[in-house]
């Protein structure tokens, strides 16, 4: 009646672990990215003047600011944004409110708007 189940079972033996130590790694140098002071031809005043310190949009707008707009047309467009802003009561969450100041943005600086 009595099933016993004597699950004894011998370790095998001699579990031969495979060391794969590889070598030793090199120490990764991290570059750090350090913004240079730099001038750029200014599209919009004619001069060349200092550069805006980074890209302001994650977009290509941003990276033709970055390389076409000086600082100080930059500051003059961030006033007039306000302005804008104000004027029309943009609500920035909406995308549609983002996409009008964007094309203010390009005719502000660049003096016509997209094609
Ligand atoms: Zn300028």
């Amino acid at each position: 009646m009595g099933v016993t189940a004597r699950g004894t079972q011998p370790d095998p033996p001699g579990g031969a672990l495979h060391g794969c130590a590889k070598g030793a790694v090199a120490p990764v140098t991290m570059q750090g990215y350090i913004p240079v002071m730099s001038d750029v031809p200014c599209v919009r005043c004619g001069q060349t003047r200092q550069r805006i310190a980074a890209p302001p949009f994650r977009n290509v707008l941003g990276d033709r600011i970055y390389d076409s707009i000086c600082q100080t047309c930059w500051e003059e467009w961030l006033q007039h944004q306000t302005a804008v802003i104000n004027h029309y009561a943009l609500d920035l969450r909406d995308p549609r409110a983002r996409d009008f100041l964007t094309t203010q943005t390009e005719t502000f600086l660049f003096g016509e708007p997209p094609a």
